[in-house]
């Protein structure tokens, strides 16, 4: 074995943000939901989970053997970096995320460390080399079956099929707008596929210009240190004014109910590096076209026209 391969490395894009990846793959008791050989895992000690410093054990199954490796985390750097080194000192997997215009591309890597090589050596001894050849098989083969599991899992939590929770609260929330004779325009904002805010149109209610639905559920958010891990929902697409204010924000994510009735200003949100999701609601669409049909000065007055 002259030419051992002992790292690798392979990415992935996945249409989350970085802070939803990282707190999903930084998760080590979720490792059974995406690695090919790990099927449970867990802290040595919950208080320091997700620490640098803090053990996990794994156990790993493989169909001919079972057994089970502690492992160190070695990086744990919000947004940026997890990693961990097996035994402490054998070998190294990490993974890193950095944002990119489609979500946040993801790269796991492994490496063989030189004390792992000497361990096999003295365990193996003539073995060595064909253990370790095996490892590294192992490795570069469950690599990208991981990171392809790592996006399904993730973009199916955070994604069209998790989008449901969220639009739901934003369409309640212009429902209830419409049944207080206000303008039927709702909005919510999600962190990890939960909804922490939501808010309606308040133009007629509290006599508030400024409080479209995606304003209203902004303050009812109250202080975020950061909106990147969130997404905004709203039933329609978002003006210029609330447009500006998702740009200001940072918001990476925006799912807009309908834009048909309404354009918005969607190209400037991507031109800006917004994801934007246009679901084309038929329930929404239905919604404004009879508002507006019905109270046509309201929505003028809404839209400024
Ligand atoms: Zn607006």
């Amino acid at each position: 074995m002259t030419h051992t391969i002992r790292q690798h490395q392979e990415s992935v894009t996945v249409h989350v943000p970085v802070g939803t990846l990282y707190d999903l793959v930084s998760d080590v008791t979720r490792t059974g939901e995406w690695s090919p050989v790990c099927k449970s895992c867990w802290w040595d000690d919950e208080a320091s989970a997700g620490q640098v410093g803090a053990w996990f054990t794994g156990r790993n199954e493989l169909p001919e053997r079972t057994w089970e490796t502690r492992s160190q985390v070695v990086a744990a750097e919000p947004g940026r970096e997890f990693a961990w080194v097996v035994g402490g000192k054998y070998v190294r997997w990490g993974f890193t995320m950095a944002p990119s215009d489609a979500g946040t591309i993801l790269t796991e890597s492994w490496e063989f460390l030189q004390e792992g090589i000497a361990m096999f050596k003295e365990k193996y001894g003539d073995d060595a080399d064909a253990q370790i050849a095996e490892r590294t098989r192992q490795a570069l083969d469950g690599i990208p079956k991981t990171l392809a599991a790592i996006k399904k899992i993730a973009e199916s939590a955070s994604g069209p099929a998790g989008d449901a929770t969220g639009f739901e609260a934003a369409y309640q929330a212009a429902q209830k707008s419409l049944a207080e004779g206000g303008i039927p325009i709702g909005a919510a904002i999600t962190r990890g596929g939960v909804v922490f805010a939501s808010g309606h149109n308040d133009r007629v209610q509290n006599a508030d210009p400024i409080a479209h639905g995606e304003m209203s559920a902004l303050r009812a958010a109250g202080r975020q240190k950061s909106y990147r891990d969130t997404t905004l929902y709203t039933t329609l697409a978002p003006c210029a004014m609330c447009a500006g204010t998702i740009i200001q924000f940072k918001i990476p994510r925006v799912v807009v109910g309908e834009a048909r009735t309404f354009d918005g200003e969607l190209e400037l949100l991507r031109s800006r590096g917004v994801e934007v999701v246009v679901l084309n609601d038929q329930r929404c669409v239905d919604m404004m076209a009879s508002f507006q049909a019905d109270k046509p000065e309201l929505w003028a007055e809404d839209i400024a026209e």
